[in-house]
């Protein structure tokens, strides 16, 4: 019998209900068991693509091309559970889809409602998630708090899977918060207020994780368990990190959260190895081997907007067994410095510099500038995506001295467009000007950096774009010294460049960041991150010759 765990969210958003998710995924897999992970959004928005990340965060992309929310990422960073278009469900799709179905005429002239009809296909979608034979147990995460109206229905699907399916196939996983009040006191009254709200719906909890600022005492989860029907044991106490989200499964792995939600289910289980966890965290912990890696961006202020980007490049230092600190550089304040020397100023105290990808103009000379800085001082560089684009766009500029080099994006008429919409390049047609989305092929050039970093010839990355490097200017720009290093299967267009004489200038259009996880860290992000490191002994050892001359 296949097991569903549904993990809801009470008193607010924002408490980590995707890592929590995905921790419990991970110790699962762990004890040996086969899981999927889905994630419902109750908005109306029928995928993430449309959304702002200034709003919302990362847009995660899967092989598929799905662009979802960034809660995929996290699952993907901490389980093995594939991911992809029928792992993110949205109040938007299942509308749609039964809508679409409506039109039909498939309800045979039935009046469609949202019971059962709607709740029926959430049903749907959620078993077709863990269908395959092999999978033991799918964790469904619902997006939102409980009480919004919009998660109602998804709530009252879980209710009927439960009662369609046994209690004893069925969890429901509560995660609500104990605030601190003046005084530190910890406070339960809103736990009690959450499970309550859920309770009306017809949902009890079985276990409940309780962020909080420290551990919860035994009186204080006892007192939860009283007050929630939740047995003493199956409060977990879900208290904030000290130094990386990649401790969560160590922590509920301590209070044997694994052991409890597998007994409840009736799940036979085997040893668990926690030794990668453990160190994961202990790389974050040490403080002496440090690297400092700019992200030079438009989206900053936001904390999640370069979410996957931020994390491969903490497994890159895991890899390399150094702590990654991220500067987060505001693109738009480059590009409002007067001369080279204030951005030298600017960047003179990072290892590495990092443009993820982008859209829209804004920010992008101070990127431009980044780049350069980055070429001319030989500080490793690496351009995912429009931070490849700049790459070209910087080296038509600077070396073949287009001066006024640009993409179509960011201005439309411009005399060298050296990145455009293909349909704006004359020999290739009938594309459009959609986006390329998903999984697809690169070839990587015998010799070049890209090659020796992935180790093999062909690669398979994800990518999310719209714009391409011309085919008009690209001889010109190879001919000057910016490799093309990487290309799709039919040579067609560009996938990876690389600056000639630079330690380690690498751009992609694809995204390598979706693929790492803190256990097997991306080669790109390793590879940057090592290179960063040696670029900041070669700093150091010339600031000591400079000091002894
Ligand atoms: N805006 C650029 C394009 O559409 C880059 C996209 C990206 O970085 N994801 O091609």
């Amino acid at each position: 019998m296949k097991k569903y765990i549904f993990v809801t969210g009470g008193v607010c958003s924002s408490l980590g209900k995707g890592i929590a998710a995905a921790s419990l995924g991970s110790l699962l897999e762990l004890r040996d068991l086969r899981i999927r992970m889905a994630k419902i959004d109750p908005y109306i928005n029928v995928d993430a693509g449309t959304m702002s990340p200034y709003q919302h965060g990362e847009v995660y992309v899967t092989d598929d091309g799905a662009e979802t929310d960034l809660d995929l990422g996290n699952y993907a960073r901490f389980t093995s559970s594939p991911l992809g278009r029928a792992n993110s469900i949205t109040t938007g799709q299942i509308y749609q889809e039964v809508i679409q179905r409506e039109r039909e005429g498939r309800y045979l002239g039935r009046t469609v409602q949202v019971i059962p009809h709607i709740t029926d296909r959430i049903k749907q979608r959620i078993l077709a998630v863990g269908e395959h034979p092999e999978v033991d147990v799918t964790i469904v995460e619902v997006g939102g708090t409980v009480g919004d109206i919009e998660s109602v229905p998804f709530l009252e699907a879980a209710r009927q899977m439960m009662h369609e399916l046994g209690h004893e196939n069925v969890l429901s996983v509560h995660l609500t918060l104990i605030p601190e009040v003046a005084g530190s006191e910890l406070k339960t009254k809103p736990t009690q207020h959450s499970v309550k709200e859920l309770r009306a719906i017809g949902v009890q909890p079985d276990i409940l994780l309780c962020r909080a600022p420290r551990q919860l005492d035994d009186d204080m989860r006892r007192k939860i368990a009283l007050f929630t029907n939740v047995p003493f044991e199956a409060v977990v106490s879900a208290y904030d990190v000290e130094s990386t989200i990649y401790e969560i499964p160590l922590i509920f792995a301590r209070q044997s959260l694994d052991v409890i939600v597998l007994d409840r289910l009736g799940l036979e289980y085997g040893e668990c190895d926690l030794s990668p966890w453990e160190h994961v965290v202990d790389v974050f912990r040490q403080s002496e081997q440090t690297v400092r890696i700019a992200v030079v961006g438009k989206y900053i202020e936001l904390h999640d907007s370069y979410k996957s980007v931020d994390e491969a490049l903490y497994h890159g230092g895991i890899a390399n067994d150094h702590r990654v600190q991220l500067v987060k550089v505001d693109s738009e304040l480059l590009e409002r410095m007067e001369t080279d020397e204030d951005i030298a100023d600017a960047l003179g105290d990072v290892d590495g510099i990092l443009v993820p990808g982008g859209f829209g103009s804004r920010g992008i000379e101070g990127m431009v500038r980044a780049a350069r800085y980055a070429r001319t001082n030989g500080v490793p560089y690496f351009g995912i995506c429009l931070g490849l684009q700049v790459m070209v766009i910087e080296y038509a500029r600077s070396v073949l001295e287009l001066d006024e080099a640009d993409s179509t994006e960011f201005r439309p008429d411009g005399p060298h467009p050296v990145v455009s919409l293909l349909e704006e390049q004359v020999d290739v047609r009938n594309y459009g000007g959609t986006m390329r989305l998903g999984a697809s092929d690169s070839h990587l050039l015998a010799g070049s950096l890209i090659r020796d970093v992935y180790g093999e010839p062909v690669v398979r990355e994800r990518h999310r774009h719209r714009y391409e490097v011309s085919n008009r200017y690209r001889q010109m720009i190879e001919e000057a010294g910016l490799m093309v290093t990487g290309v799709t299967p039919d040579h067609s267009l560009v996938e990876s460049v690389q600056w000639a004489d630079h330690p380690w200038g690498i751009g992609v259009q694809f995204h390598p960041e979706f693929r790492s996880k803190p256990t097997a860290a991306h080669p790109l992000f390793a590879g940057f991150v090592e290179q960063s490191i040696a670029h900041r002994v070669r700093r150091e050892s010339q600031v000591e010759v400079e000091a002894g001359a």
